[in-house]
């Protein structure tokens, strides 16, 4: 993978976990990813987190730090593995305690086993009368997925996300999930990483999302994505604050790009200008030529 290609293992450093929020609708993926975000308004840092940028960083008590995916719905986790994107380190899963299984639960557990991401499940809504988190836990049981106060392996916490009742506890789940996977990257190298989401702002031209995922994205960098390339200008991050570079792990806003990539290309930073603007063109063409081969057809 991105992080061991063409890295010696001195140059690895430990990076923060990337977290995906899935499961069926209604069952309060939204919430939670809103509820994090808001409670996570950094220790010692002013002003919450301000904008949508389709994903953002929290730091927790403890110093330790995760980037969330902020797209929720696995939609957007298939769309990005259509493409090739591996971004996910970990899932979690947002199961409602007043409602059953349901098939996209379903699906999104198939969506992370086949992606080989560990799963944490957030039985949520626990503060309704009518929740019912054994039920949950059973239903789980019955697809041979035992939970740990079953007897079993895979972590799961009793969540409100509307009180915030049980959030702390299950990101420390998720946190010692992701000790485990030893996740690793070399920051001292030319960023590569994911898109997230891209779209055109009327005042700021083409912003685009992106998580880098090895190396450090730094302003003057030449990035190609996806068909897309150019100068960074300026990068951003969820608090609207310009930020001059950004490690592995780092979800950020980037300014300069001469289009809006599509979520889950991959972005690399090239050594010149040139090179950056030849491979985009490339890409271009060959995409104008797959199109038109396919219409024949
Ligand atoms: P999503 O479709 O999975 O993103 O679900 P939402 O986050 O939009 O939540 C769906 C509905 O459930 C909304 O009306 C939320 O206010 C509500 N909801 C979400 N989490 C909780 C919770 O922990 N307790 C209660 N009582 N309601 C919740």
């Amino acid at each position: 993978t991105i992080e061991t290609a063409e890295d010696a293992p001195e140059d690895l450093e430990p990076r923060a976990p990337i977290v995906t929020v899935m499961g069926h609708v209604d069952h309060g993926k939204t919430s939670l990813l809103d509820y994090i975000r808001k409670e996570n308004v950094i220790a010692g840092e002013s002003g919450g987190i301000t904008q949508h940028i389709g994903a953002y960083g929290v730091t927790l008590d403890n110093g330790q730090k995760m980037a969330f995916l902020d797209t929720p719905g696995h939609e957007a986790f298939t769309a990005m593995r259509a493409r090739g994107a591996q971004v996910t380190d970990i899932a979690i899963i947002v199961v409602a305690a007043d409602d059953a299984i349901m098939p996209q639960t379903k699906e999104a557990i198939s969506h992370a086993q086949a992606a080989g991401v560990p799963i944490v499940f957030a039985i949520n809504k626990i503060d309704k009368p009518t929740a019912n988190p054994d039920k949950i836990k059973e239903g789980l049981a019955n697809m041979n997925l035992l939970v740990e106060d079953w007897g079993g392996k895979i972590q799961s916490q009793d969540i409100s996300a509307k009180t915030g009742a049980g959030v702390k506890e299950l990101l420390e789940k998720v946190l010692l999930e992701a000790e485990l996977l030893e996740l690793k990257a070399n920051p001292d190298k030319l960023a590569n990483g994911t898109v997230v989401e891209a779209f055109l702002d009327k005042g700021r031209g083409y912003v685009s999302t992106v998580l880098v995922q090895a190396g450090t994205l730094t302003i003057g960098d030449y990035v190609l994505a996806g068909t897309c390339s150019g100068k960074i200008k300026a990068m951003q991050d969820e608090r609207g604050k310009n930020i001059k570079e950004a490690g592995p792990s780092t979800p950020i806003s980037i300014l300069g790009l001469d289009g809006a990539p599509q979520a889950g290309d991959k972005f690399n930073v090239l050594q010149d200008e040139r090179e950056a603007k030849q491979l985009a063109a490339k890409r271009s063409q060959l995409m104008r030529e797959q199109s038109v081969r396919t219409q024949r057809h």
